[in-house]
C-alpha cells in the first residue's frame, strides 16, 4: 500500500453523552504498526481541562446511576455484551489494524470483553452483602455494597478491549461512573468500545472517554480529588508513579503491572508439549503480554533436545500483517518498542548465546512495520538482565539448571513473579511447584 491518500477520520472525546473535541484543539495520530503508512485516525490530545469536564459529567450522572437498581444496571451490561458479540469480527479486525496482534488473538481479546460483560451483568443480581449476628441485644448488623463514586480507568494497548472491559464492567455494575483514558497507541479500539457502550444504553455521563498523553490526561485523573478509585494496568514504572501520587491522596487503587514469567522444563517433561506451550507463550502477541514466557528454566539433561525443537519451530513462524490468517507473529507496537527490544538483544549478546533471530525483520512488506525476529538466547544466568527485566518483545532467555531445586530457586529469583508454569510428568513434582513457586 501507499501512504494513506484520503484524509484519515478524526475521533473525539466522549463526555456527558456527547462526542466533543479537546480544549487543546490538538490531535495525535494512531498508525497501523504492521504498515505505518496506514493512518487509523486522528484523536484528541486531551488536557487537564478535558479531564475536569469528564469528571464533572461523571459526578453529575452519579446519583442517578447509583439509584438505578443493580439488576437494571446489569441489563445494560448485558445489552453491551450482545452488541459486542454482534460486532465481534469488526472489532477484532480494527484491533489488529491498530495494534498488530494476529486476528485469532484479537478475536480472543474481544471475546474476553464479552465474557466479562456477561459475568458482571449477572453480578447485578448477585451483589450480596452479609448479615451477621450482633453481640448486642436488639441490634441488627449487616453490610451492603455501595459505589465509591467516579472511577479513573487507565489502560495499556496490549489488550485494548479486554482490559478496559475488565475494569469498567465491575465498576459500572456496582454503580460507579467512569472516566476512561486508554493507551495513546490504541485510541481507536477505545473509541469503538465506547460507541457500543453508548448504543447499549449507558446513560449520558456514566461512561466518559478522554484520549491523550499519560503525563497530562493520566496525571489529571490520578491527581483529581474527585476520583475516588483508580484502576490501572500497565508497566511497573508507571504503576509506581501512580501508586505514589494516589497514595498521597489515600485513593483506592488497583494495579496490574509487568511480568518476567518463567516456564520450568524438567528432565521428565514431554518436550513436544513443552515446545508448543513455550512457543505460544513467548512469541504469541509478539511477546507483548504481561504473562508472556520470557524465561525458560530447563534441566541440562534436556537442554539440547528442547533447544533444537524451539529453534526449528520458531524459525518456521510466519511474520506479517496480523489480518492474514497465515500470520503467526505480528509487529511490535511502535518504533520505541522495537528500539527497546533491539537494545535488550545487545545486552543478551553479552550475557548468553544467540541461538536464533536477534534483529529487526525487514524483508519485503515487513520493512513498513515494526517487525522483530523471534529471538532465542541460551546459556543465560538467572540473575542476568535478560533473565530479570521485562523486555516485552519476542525474546526468550533459556536458563539451564540442574534438577527441581535449582529450577525453583531460579524461578523465584525475580521481583515480578506474575505467572509461571512447569512441564513434568511427575504429579508430585507438579504439586510441589504449586507450593513452592512464588507466583
Ligand atoms: P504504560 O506505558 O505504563 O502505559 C499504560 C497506561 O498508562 C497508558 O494509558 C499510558 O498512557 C498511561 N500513563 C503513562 N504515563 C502515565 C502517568 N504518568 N500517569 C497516568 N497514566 C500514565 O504501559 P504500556 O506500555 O501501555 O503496557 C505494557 C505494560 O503493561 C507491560 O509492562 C505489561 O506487562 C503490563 N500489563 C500488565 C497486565 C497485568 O494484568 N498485569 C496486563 C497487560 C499489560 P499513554 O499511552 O498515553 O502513555
Amino acid at each position: 500500500m501507499t501512504e494513506t491518500a484520503v484524509e484519515p477520520p478524526t475521533f473525539h472525546h466522549f463526555i456527558a453523552g456527547e462526542w466533543c473535541p479537546s480544549t487543546s484543539a490538538r490531535t495525535f495520530e494512531s498508525r497501523n504498526p504492521a504498515d505505518t503508512r496506514d493512518v487509523v485516525g486522528r484523536f484528541q490530545q486531551g488536557t487537564a481541562a478535558d479531564v475536569a469536564m469528564a469528571i464533572k459529567a461523571a459526578e453529575t450522572a452519579g446519583p442517578m446511576w447509583r439509584r438505578t437498581p443493580a439488576p437494571k444496571r446489569g441489563e445494560i451490561l448485558y445489552a453491551f455484551a450482545e452488541l459486542m458479540a454482534r460486532h465481534k469480527e469488526r472489532l477484532a479486525r480494527a484491533m489488529t489494524r491498530e495494534m498488530g496482534k494476529v486476528i485469532a488473538e484479537a478475536r480472543g481479546d474481544v471475546q474476553e470483553g464479552i465474557d466479562i460483560a456477561y459475568l458482571m451483568a449477572g453480578e447485578g443480581r448477585r451483589m450480596f452483602g452479609d448479615t451477621v449476628p450482633s453481640e448486642l441485644p436488639d441490634k441488627w448488623a449487616m453490610s451492603i455494597r455501595q459505589p465509591i463514586g467516579v472511577a479513573g480507568i487507565i489502560t495499556p494497548w496490549n489488550f485494548p478491549m479486554a482490559i478496559p472491559c475488565w475494569k469498567m464492567m465491575p465498576a459500572l455494575v456496582t454503580g460507579n461512573t467512569v472516566v476512561f483514558k486508554p493507551s495513546s497507541d490504541t485510541p481507536h479500539c477505545a473509541t469503538l468500545l465506547v460507541e457500543i457502550m453508548a448504543e447499549a444504553g449507558f446513560p449520558p455521563g456514566v461512561v466518559n472517554l478522554v484520549t491523550g498523553a499519560g503525563a497530562e490526561v493520566g496525571d489529571a485523573i490520578v491527581d483529581s480529588p474527585d476520583i475516588g478509585v483508580i484502576s490501572f494496568t500497565g508497566s511497573s514504572a508507571t504503576g509506581k508513579r501512580i501508586a505514589a501520587r494516589a497514595g498521597a491522596k489515600l485513593k483506592r487503587l488497583s494495579l496490574e503491572l509487568g511480568g518476567k514469567n518463567g516456564v520450568v522444563v524438567l528432565a521428565d517433561a514431554d518436550l513436544d508439549l513443552a515446545t508448543d506451550g513455550i512457543l505460544w507463550s513467548a512469541f504469541g502477541t509478539t511477546g507483548q503480554r504481561c504473562t508472556a514466557a520470557s524465561r525458560v528454566i530447563v534441566d541440562r539433561t534436556v537442554l539440547a533436545p528442547l533447544l533444537d525443537r524451539l529453534e526449528r519451530r520458531a524459525r518456521a513462524l510466519t511474520l506479517g500483517d496480523g489480518l492474514a490468517e497465515t500470520t503467526d507473529v505480528g509487529p511490535l507496537i511502535n518504533a520505541g518498542a522495537a528500539d527497546k527490544v533491539a537494545s535488550y538483544v545487545d545486552v543478551g549478546r553479552e550475557e548468553g548465546e544467540l541461538i536464533l533471530g536477534g534483529g529487526r525483520a525487514t524483508d519485503g512488506d515487513l520493512a513498513h512495520g515494526h517487525f522483530f525476529q523471534p529471538t532465542i538466547f541460551s546459556g543465560v544466568g538467572a540473575m542476568d538482565r535478560i533473565g530479570q527485566e521485562e523486555i516485552f518483545g519476542p525474546v526468550l532467555a533459556v536458563i539451564p539448571v540442574e534438577g527441581y531445586g535449582e529450577a525453583m530457586l531460579a524461578l523465584n529469583q525475580t521481583r515480578y513473579g506474575l505467572s509461571s508454569s512447569i512441564f513434568t510428568r511427575d504429579v508430585n513434582t507438579a504439586f510441589r511447584a504449586m507450593r513452592d513457586f512464588e507466583t
